[in-house]
């Protein structure tokens, strides 16, 4: 396995939480409390309707923004969707995909999320690719035949150089929301599994550059020694996104 000098990435995934003027208060109070943060980027992902907003705000610091979800079709009758180009038009430069709450609840197979992979580089948007095992799957023992379905499949028939700017994000269903946090030693067992995998599948010069970040329930006192291992190349936050206080401790790591 080859190793890189891989700039940390710390996000933030919003959900369906905060109206525009609270998304907008947020990332504002947050450039501020992120000022010094030099050696990490940092991407919040607000819901669809703050995006615009939001962007405004960001572009005037170091914060990136980040869309939950992206339609791979360009434009046509697909009420409730929204394109690349929209979300470009946005000041969007990243996106989260297949989210373990998009595939839980909206139905999200690996053959979709493919298609918002193939979308986003398309138009030159970072994807970010979650994975992550259910904990009946991790007790049957599956936590890696899962694994590798959801890259293999996620990233099919798109090659290294396509995805040179991709982020992989590590989230065990089980820790999601729910206060467990992966032990640091499974975080980096899988972390080492998905980068072999990424060698294995295309190449060391992608598998070196990847980020691969960790997800489930990262707060203040544990981002140090996840941080800390060898293939954690940031997190992707969810609840302790929200106040921009207790990001702003967890990008200060
Ligand atoms: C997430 O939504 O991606 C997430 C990891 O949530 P939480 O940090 O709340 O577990």
């Amino acid at each position: 396995m080859t190793t890189g000098n891989r700039r940390p990435l710390i996000a933030g995934n919003w959900k369906m939480f905060k109206t525009c003027s609270e998304a907008v208060e947020t990332v504002s109070r947050l450039m501020e409390l992120a000022r010094g943060a030099d050696t990490v980027d940092i991407m919040v992902a607000p819901p669809f309707t703050s995006l615009h907003p939001v962007s405004e705000v960001a572009e005037k610091g170091n914060i990136a923004v980040g869309a939950q979800n992206i339609f791979w079709e360009k434009d046509g009758a697909y009420t409730g969707e929204i394109s690349a180009d929209m979300l470009r038009s946005c000041g969007v430069t990243h996106v989260l995909i297949g989210h373990s709450e998009r595939r839980q609840y909206f139905g999200e197979t690996d053959e979709t999320v493919n298609r918002r992979v193939g979308a986003a580089i398309a138009a030159e948007l970072i994807p970010v690719l979650c994975v992550g095992e259910t904990e009946e799957q991790r007790e049957e023992g599956n936590t890696f035949s899962v694994l590798d379905k959801q890259i293999k499949k996620g990233l099919e028939g798109l090659s290294a150089s396509e995805l040179v700017n991709l982020v992989v994000a590590y989230e065990p269903v089980w820790a999601i929301g729910t206060g467990k946090t992966a032990t640091p030693s499974m975080v980096q067992e899988v972390h080492g599994f998905l980068r072999d995998l990424i060698e294995k599948t295309f190449d060391s010069d992608l598998s070196s550059a990847v980020r691969i970040l960790y997800g489930g329930s990262v707060k203040p006192d544990n981002i140090g020694e996840l941080m800390a291992l060898a293939d954690v190349d940031g997190a992707l936050v969810g609840g302790a996104s929200l106040d921009p206080e207790t990001f702003s401790r967890i990008i200060h790591f």
